[in-house]
């Protein structure tokens, strides 16, 4: 070999970590400047198959029952999306994510760790597959299959792959942090529940959503009834945790749509979408009778009981203050009417 084709050879080796170097820089950045754990991963997929010039890829993070699941992916059916749940050392993804190194498998039959068919979904029998580490600690895998070119990945690809991946762990971290500052800033401190402001803005958003979908939505005001007196027979402490169960027991008799929330002091409020006068006066009675027939109290011997009022979106409302004012007034109704009761009005 002649001293021009080393330096060119030389030359091909500096273009090329120039450009893995830019590719490394470019991620940071983009990476960076989103909030979303969801939009990081899949802004971090997105540029790594563009990249190894690549079709098919996943990630998978650690959930906390230790296994590992699909959090985003290209090329991949939507089925196995929602049903992959990989033990820790369990196949390809497992192995990197149980010791933390990347791999790169040039051929799934033939490798002596893994010889199994190649799935048909795979034209190539090659793959990578990178850790996701922060802070020591692997959070979950990067995997890419199916190369265009349809060769094997080279070592130099592992490497590319390696390094946005570390890049992508900084990010991830802000990402989850940001949050859950966020989810806890939208909870009530005592109860978990949706706060006062997280309530109004689901509740214009649901009313905007039903309006233009011409859908039913509903609203119960709650109250707990004669609860001064209660704390003051038991102390505020006691009376705390009785409103931790009140919170539950509306929680558990609502749907995974319906949002519950503490309004404030002893008032909670319960956002119904596609739920019409009836069904939200269903469900307020239920509750009622719930909470009449619960334990309160040191040794579970106390009782207490709610009032409600129920307002449904249908009757020509024109913004979510007005179906508030028409929950509150039949929840005044409800107190007047002897408490331990739902009002909702003539629509039911
Ligand atoms: P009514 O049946 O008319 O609703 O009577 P009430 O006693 O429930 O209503 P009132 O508005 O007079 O009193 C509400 C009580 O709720 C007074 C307040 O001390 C109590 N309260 C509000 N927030 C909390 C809280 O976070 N913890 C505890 N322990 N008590 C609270
Ligand atoms: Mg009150
Ligand atoms: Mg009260």
């Amino acid at each position: 070999m002649g001293e021009g084709d080393a330096a060119s050879g030389e030359l091909e080796r500096l273009r090329e970590r120039n450009r893995s170097l830019e590719l490394v820089y470019a991620s940071i950045r983009d990476l960076t400047s989103t909030l979303s754990v969801r939009e990081v991963l899949d802004r971090l997929l997105a540029r790594v198959l563009a990249h190894l010039d690549s079709e098919i890829g996943s990630i998978l993070l650690r959930h906390p029952d230790g296994r590992l699941r699909i959090v985003v992916a290209r090329g991949l059916p939507a089925e196995i999306l929602d049903t992959t749940a990989i033990l820790p050392g369990d196949g390809i993804s497992g192995m990197v994510a149980e010791s933390g190194e990347p791999l790169l498998v040039e051929d799934v039959e033939t490798d002596p760790r893994f010889q199994r068919r190649n799935h048909e979904r795979y034209y190539t029998h090659s793959c990578l597959s990178a850790p996701l580490i922060h802070v020591g600690e692997t959070r979950g895998v990067i995997n890419v299959n199916n190369k265009r070119s349809r060769e094997p990945y080279r070592r130099s690809e592992l490497q590319l792959l390696e390094a946005i991946a570390g890049t992508a762990s900084v990010a991830l971290a802000n990402a989850h942090q940001y949050e859950e500052v966020l989810d806890r800033a939208q909870r009530d401190a005592l109860t978990g529940l949706a706060n006062h402001g997280h309530f109004w803005s689901s509740l214009e958003l649901e009313f905007q959503r039903a309006e233009r979908h011409g859908r039913p939505l509903s609203l119960v005001m709650v109250d707990v009834d004669h609860f001064k007196a209660y704390n003051d027979r038991l102390g505020h402490p006691a009376g705390d945790d009785a409103l931790c169960t009140v919170a539950r027991i509306l929680e558990t008799g609502s749907r995974a749509h319906d949002l519950v929330a503490r309004y404030g002091g002893e008032e909670f409020a319960v956002v119904l979408p596609e739920t019409d006068a009836t069904g939200a006066h269903c469900y307020a009675e239920k509750m009622r009778r719930a909470v009449e027939s619960a334990c309160f109290g040191p040794g579970g011997a106390e009782s207490l009981t709610i009032s409600m009022g129920v307002a449904s979106s249908e009757g020509g409302l024109t913004s979510a203050r007005e179906l508030v004012g028409l929950a509150d007034g039949r929840l005044y109704e409800a107190k007047e009417g002897g408490r331990n009761q739902v009002c909702a009005g003539s629509e039911v």
